[in-house]
């Protein structure tokens, strides 16, 4: 992707809550100098122009609808890099909190008698679809590791997410474990890079930056016991990001 000319890049949404591409935006207002570096060619929520060359796509969103998988095939095609926007991108996000349901009761509850109308399938993070090159984790993502990621791409190269738990991050904080004051946290098996911002907000992780490689949830489920929390409790707290990779990693 070595080129003198500025890279051009373009921004989907399949579905989340766009509150990614929100922080995009944001984050471009104070980093403005970035849009001498590449040039935008597509981003519904803030151009109407629909440029179909790019060569770095950002896909926000998860895939749940079978119209969804040939709009990430052409993605696929014309994008050198592709890079998954967020957790619901990353993950299948809170839409995955439906995985392992039954698709029909759960198409009949939202949608009721005009179930059939609508076209949704099982939740799946697009890297089950397409190839995916590089992720910008977390919900919503983190303003500077867009930035970073960013800037890592446009010199060639693929970032490398962290690959330690949210513990070390809390550690390096020196907070106190949340465990010692009663209340549970996902830290142990969440990948780092978000500096522990929630348990350092006195709210125990959730895991929306996904899974650390090899994850020990059997342990964890012995911390959940010893600190006084039954199972279900620990199979609750993953629900809102981890269903997907969760089952994926029995
Ligand atoms: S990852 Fe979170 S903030 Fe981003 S689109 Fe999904 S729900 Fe919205
Ligand atoms: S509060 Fe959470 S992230 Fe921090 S040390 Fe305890 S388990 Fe780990
Ligand atoms: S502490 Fe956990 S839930 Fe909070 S931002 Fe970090 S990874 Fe996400």
């Amino acid at each position: 992707m070595k080129s003198t000319k500025r890279p051009k890049i373009a921004f989907f949404d399949f579905v989340g809550c766009e509150g990614c591409q929100l922080t995009v935006l944001d984050v471009l207002q104070d980093h403005v100098s970035l849009l001498d570096a590449f040039e935008v060619v597509q981003f519904r929520e803030a151009m109407s122009d629909k440029g179909e060359d790019y060569e770095i796509a950002f896909v926000e969103g998860s895939c749940t609808r079978t119209s969804d998988e040939d709009r990430l095939y052409s993605i696929r095609e014309r994008a050198q890099i592709v890079v998954a926007l967020g957790a619901c991108a990353h993950l299948g996000g809170v839409n995955a909190i439906r995985t392992g349901m039954d698709e029909e009761s759960v198409r009949r509850y939202v949608y009721g008698e005009h179930a059939m109308l609508f076209d949704t399938n099982s939740v799946r993070p697009i890297k089950d679809v397409i190839p995916v090159d590089a992720y910008v984790p977390g919900c919503p993502i983190g303003r500077e590791e867009f930035v970073t990621t960013v800037k890592v791409l446009l010199q060639g190269r693929i970032p490398i997410l962290p690959d330690v738990p949210v513990c070390v991050e809390c550690k390096m904080n020196e907070n106190v474990c949340l465990y010692w004051m009663g209340m549970n946290c996902l830290g142990p098996v969440t990948r780092a890079g978000c500096g522990a911002i929630c348990p350092a907000n006195g709210v125990g992780c959730e895991g929306c930056r996904g899974l650390i490689p090899n994850p020990n949830l059997t342990s964890l489920k012995e911390v959940f016991s010893e600190h006084g929390f039954e199972e279900h409790v620990m199979e609750e707290r993953m629900r809102l990001y981890l269903s997907y990779e969760a089952r994926e990693s029995e």
